[in-house]
């Protein structure tokens, strides 16, 4: 029996673990050490680490926790993450046989241009790219990667528990109720993440059915958000126009 569990790092990183009853466990996007040593401490065992981008908020932990518990380390090809990781791209399989699990690598370009995602055993590893009821900032990427990325990604099955990189629901919420004004299984799951963050539980992960269901960048295609662009004059027929605005919106969006 796996037990799926994240680490909060810095604000609002998400270090997500899987361990087993004896915790072997493995590691994702340790972005600092300290919160990875403690679990360590009390008795989890890394056996892998699995890095979905190079900022530093997500790898930033990795050397620090490599000389105190040696593990294979797997991460996308790019030089701006630094030491020896087993390097894996597009069409990869990464086993744990320590756990008995395994991930498919997707390249999900867009965030960045070389992010990728680690999907297997149910889960979905999407560091910045997808966000329950939002989707990461574009720093390197084009609308049309980012929007491919997003498709790719919602393609996965529905059962899919979403294990995102950041603790971003709640003000992504507050957009997603701007980009699509009538959404009531997206109020249900607002009201969802309410509860669980006033008891100090985090949101996520969630699910793929549920962010197809509920979240904008999902849903360019919807007459909901296609109805809030227009009334900003950004309605297209191009669906890539669609989202590169519905992403503009959102990176100027206060409220
Ligand atoms: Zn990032
Ligand atoms: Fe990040």
């Amino acid at each position: 029996m796996l037990s799926l569990h994240p680490l909060l790092a810095f604000s609002d990183n998400y270090i997500w673990t899987i361990a087993d009853g004896d915790g072997q466990a493995l590691v994702v996007d340790p972005g600092e050490a300290g919160p990875v040593l403690r679990a360590i401490d009390a008795g989890l065992r890394p056996v892998a680490i699995l890095l979905t981008h190079h900022h530093p908020d997500h790898i930033g932990g990795v050397a620090e926790l490599l000389a105190r518990w040696p593990a294979p380390c797997y991460a996308p090809e790019d030089a701006r993450i630094p030491g020896e990781p087993v390097r894996v791209g597009d069409g990869d399989r990464v086993e744990v046989p320590e756990l008995g699990i395994g991930f498919d690598v997707l390249a999900i370009p867009g965030h960045t241009l070389t992010h990728i995602a680690f999907f297997g055993a149910g889960l979905l590893f999407c560091g910045d790219t997808l966000f329950s009821l939002g989707c990461g900032r574009m720093f390197e990427g084009s609308p049309a990667q980012m929007l491919g990325s997003l498709d790719r990604l919602a393609t996965l099955p529905g059962d899919t528990q979403v294990c995102c990189g950041h603790e971003y629901t709640e003000a992504n919420g507050r957009f997603a109720r701007a980009a699509e004004r009538d959404n009531p299984a997206r109020d249900r799951r607002l009201a969802e993440v309410a509860t669980l963050r006033q008891a100090g539980q985090p949101s996520l992960p969630s699910r793929l059915d549920q962010e197809r269901a509920c979240n904008p960048f999902l849903r360019v295609d919807s007459a909901g958000v296609r109805a809030s662009l227009g009334a900003r004059g950004e309605d297209s027929a191009s669906r890539i126009e669609r989202f590169a605005a519905l992403r503009g919106w959102k990176d100027g969006f206060a409220g």
